[in-house]
């Protein structure tokens, strides 16, 4: 600390100089130690540079330049909250630097963007697919209300003819320091919300926002293969900025609607494929749907309810790439419904064979019969 130079110093002013010579000296001394200016040594430009610029911070704020008038940089090292001249931590080069030129060039493009310009809200979309909407992908158009940047004002929300100005509270810095106890806190300034510059005069159409509600809308491409939950974001076409800053984007939550037949696990497909009873005994060969058209699928005799068949390839092609899944059909064997008599004497006549044969022809009942007797010996055992 007793190495640090005196600010007054360093600015090159005299101890009661004025705000406004404060800051004029800063800026041309800002501009002398610009590193683009200073190719042929740019390191130390930019320790100098950040002398200056920690100078310019205390002699700046009236509370922190008497503190540090009457205590040097004690006053000031202890105002901070144990953070010597506001230079620690993550603090980049760029960001200092963006600050000053901010404020030379009066806000614009070059470095104010991060603390001064707000970026739009990034919007989301709920889009409702079908599956075969979702697997084959589509063309959309959505309508989306959103704010845009005004036409009247061209975003600055100032009336026609005039500009805003630099905010009387922050003095354009857009930052304030709140001083609490033996902290100082920087906070957006409270009254232009951190862009240093406040509409005297309104804009009509926008009321000095900048933006107005329009409703937008926007042909979407979305990619075969998604699936719910999948985002696709569609880059600026968000809510525009405050006063001219960037667009969010918009992002496209996608929905994938029930289907009648199937159901999705990532790259798989699957349904429920009902059978009669006899093609259960029998075996059959059947049509079966799938996303694209109809398939044979050979049921074999004796098949059990519950049995999945594959039919490869015939699920989907994930959006995000890999091999194309396949389709699994699980049998489920129908019990026969409003049976004639003839049916109910010819299914009785079944039962009897069936039963008398001295075949297994049940082989889950008997399991299953095993199974209970099993479990009533071990209870009574
Ligand atoms: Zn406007
Ligand atoms: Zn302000």
């Amino acid at each position: 600390m007793a190495t640090k130079e005196d600010f007054y110093k360093l600015l090159n002013i005299d101890r009661n100089a004025s705000d406004a010579e404060i800051k004029k000296s800063y800026r041309s001394l800002a501009m002398k130690f610009h590193p683009d200016r200073n190719a042929d040594n740019p390191q130390a430009a930019e320790v100098k540079f950040k002398q200056i610029k920690e100078a310019y911070e205390v002699l700046s704020d009236p509370k922190k330049r008497s503190a540090y008038d009457q205590f040097g940089h004690a006053g000031i090292d202890q105002s901070m909250g144990g953070r010597p001249g506001g230079f620690s931590g993550g603090e980049g080069f760029s960001d200092i630097f963006g600050d000053v030129f901010g404020d030379i060039f009066g806000g614009g493009g070059n470095g104010r963007q991060r603390s001064n310009v707000q970026r739009g809200s990034d919007l989301r979309y709920n889009l409702e697919l079908s599956l075969e909407e979702a697997v084959a992908g589509t063309e959309t158009k959505i309508r989306i209300p959103v704010l845009v940047g005004c036409g009247e004002c061209k975003g600055s929300g100032a009336k026609k003819g005039s500009s805003p100005v630099i905010c009387t509270t922050c003095h354009g810095h857009g930052q304030v320091r709140m001083q609490q106890g033996f902290f100082s806190v920087q906070q957006a300034c409270p009254t232009c919300r951190g862009t240093g510059k406040q509409i005297k005069d309104p804009c009509n159409e926008c009321h000095g926002q900048g933006r107005v509600q329009e409703n937008k809308t926007l042909s979407a491409k979305i990619p075969a293969g998604v699936d719910t939950g999948d985002r696709i974001r569609l880059a600026g076409e968000g809510e525009a900025g405050e006063r001219g800053g960037p667009s969010g984007d918009l992002y496209i939550e996608i929905q994938v609607k029930d289907h009648a037949i199937f159901t999705r696990d990532g790259a798989n497909l699957y349904c429920e494929l009902p059978i009669s009873f006899a093609t259960a005994c029998l075996g059959d060969a059947i049509q079966v749907p799938t996303l694209d058209g109809e398939v044979k699928l050979t049921i074999p005799p004796e098949t059990q309810t519950g049995k999945s068949f594959r039919l490869r390839g015939k699920g989907v092609k994930q959006v995000r790439g890999g091999a194309i899944g396949d389709l699994l059909c699980k049998v489920r064997v129908e019990t026969p419904v409003q049976l004639t008599k003839d049916q109910k004497a010819l299914i009785e006549k079944l039962r009897e064979s069936l039963s008398s044969g001295g075949k297994q022809h049940s082989p889950q009942e008997h399991t299953w019969i095993d199974g209970v007797k099993n479990f009533f010996d071990k209870l009574t055992g």
